[in-house]
Formats: C-alpha cells, structure tokens, sequence
C-alpha cells in the first residue's frame, strides 16, 4: 500500500490513475483546480472502500504544492508517489503566435512539475525514499506540426527527471516519465480533436501503476505507451 499524490486527478489519467491505484489499496490525494469533481471522485473511491482525500490544487502556485504534500503527510504519515501528471495543450501552429498559451503551457506543464519537484523533494529526503512520476508525452519524441511548443515543455520535464535521476543515486528518489501517445481524455477540449485509435486512459494507468509497483531499487526509468495504430 502506497501513499500517492496526484496533480492533475479531476479528468483524464490522472482520475483513471487515481480510480486504479484505490481499488487496489493505495490511498490517493487528489489535486486539481475543479474541487466538486475532486470531491465526487473522492466520495466515488470511498464508496467503493478506498481511501482518498482532496486537495484544490493549481499547480502553477507553489504553495498549492507545498499543501498538497502537507495534507498527504498529515492524513497517511508520509508520501510515497507524487504523480506530477496536470497538463494542458493550446496547439496550433507557431505562426498563430498565442504567445498567451505558450506562456500557459510552460506554466502548467513545466512550472507545475517543478513545483511539485520542490515540494515534494524535501519530504522524500526526509523520508529516505520517494518516487516521483510524470506524464510527458510522444508529442516529445515525434515532433510534429501544431505541437511544438507543447513538445518543448514536455521535453523540457523529460530532460529535468534525467538530471534530477543524475543527482539522485543514492537511491533515495526513484524517476518515472511516462510517455502517452493519443488518449481519449478532455485534454484537446474537443473530442473530435482526438484521433479515432486514441487508447483509454485506464492504459496509461496500469503503466503508471506498473512503475510504482517495483522494489524500491528498481526504477522504470521511461515508459512510451501509445495505441498500436499511432505513427
Ligand atoms: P485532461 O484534460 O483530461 O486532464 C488534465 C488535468 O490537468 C485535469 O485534471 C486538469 O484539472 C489538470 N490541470 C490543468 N491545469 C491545471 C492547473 N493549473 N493546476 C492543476 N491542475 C491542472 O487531459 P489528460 O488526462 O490527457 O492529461 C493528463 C496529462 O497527460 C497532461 O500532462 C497531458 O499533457 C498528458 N498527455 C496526454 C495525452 C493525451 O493524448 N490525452 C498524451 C500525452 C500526454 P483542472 O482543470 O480541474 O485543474
């Protein structure tokens, strides 16, 4: 059983992640900004004999963090998992010049991984040991048009996990990037946007649930799961 905290836990992978993780006995911390769907999944989870909490969350705040982290420690005694999973895509190609939704993707996908870095980071050392996942992207590993920058702050988080793994070999904090190909979530806004192939999310968290899962000297380093049809 494993104590784990997720950004990012109101839609998508992150509640497929969350309902995963509680019908198997972890007890999950909720973040996001939507606190009513944060509170029905958490009264959903605990209907179903798990155990999890909320936290509104906004991952561009550092303090929001810095709570989430407290409320796991304060509820279950320490953190074993962040799973710094919140994300948004404005995409479009770079000649639209949204310099606005530039500035918000590198807030949220890469600002909000550092923060929870930060907050979390300190407890883990404190702790000896903790394991921080993150859900990156192929959109990193095939560029592609009306992707770029949002590839850029998803390679962006895959280089910050590599460095952190460098410096961490004292085998305290174990690294997880998770790379998704297409899947069937509400992160485009439009579900027409998403390729008919797109996996479900449920996918993407048997593959987080997979890296948690290994003794704590073993690290699933990178995972890249896409649907079989994906280019
Ligand atoms: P969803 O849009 O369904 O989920 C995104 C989640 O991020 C929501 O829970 C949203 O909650 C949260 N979020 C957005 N902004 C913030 C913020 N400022 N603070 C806190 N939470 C925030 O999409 P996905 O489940 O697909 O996305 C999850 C992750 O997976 C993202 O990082 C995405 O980039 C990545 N990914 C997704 C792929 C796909 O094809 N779907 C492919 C590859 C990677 P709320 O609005 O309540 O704050």
């Amino acid at each position: 059983m494993q104590i784990v905290a997720i950004t990012g836990a109101s839609s998508g992978i992150g509640e497929a992640t969350a309902r995963l993780l509680a019908d198997r006995g972890d007890a999950v911390v909720l973040g996001a900004r939507r606190t009513e769907r944060l509170d029905e999944l958490a009264a959903d989870v605990r209907s179903r004999g798990g155990r999890a909490i909320t936290c509104t969350t906004d991952v561009t705040r550092p303090d929001d963090l810095e709570r989430l982290v407290a409320r796991a420690v304060h509820e279950f005694g320490r953190l074993d998992v962040l799973v710094a999973n919140a994300g948004i895509a404005r995409l479009g190609p770079m000649s639209d010049l949204d310099a606005d939704g530039w500035s918000a993707m590198i807030d949220v996908n890469l600002r909000g991984v550092l923060n929870g870095i930060a907050a979390a980071l300190p407890v883990f050392r404190h702790q000896g040991r903790g394991h921080l996942v993150t859900t990156v992207s192929t959109s990193g590993l095939k560029i592609v048009p009306t992707q770029a920058v949002y590839a850029g702050t998803k390679n962006a988080v895959r280089t910050l996990l590599e460095g952190l793994r460098q410096e961490s070999t004292d085998g305290v904090l174990r690294t997880t990037s998770v790379s998704p190909g297409y899947v069937r979530t509400e992160l485009t806004g439009d579900p027409a946007g998403m390729p008919g192939f797109a996996i479900a999310p449920e996918a993407v968290a048997r593959a987080i649930a997979f890296a948690i899962d290994q003794p704590h000297d073993v690290e699933i380093g990178e995972i890249t799961i896409r649907p079989t049809a994906q280019g």
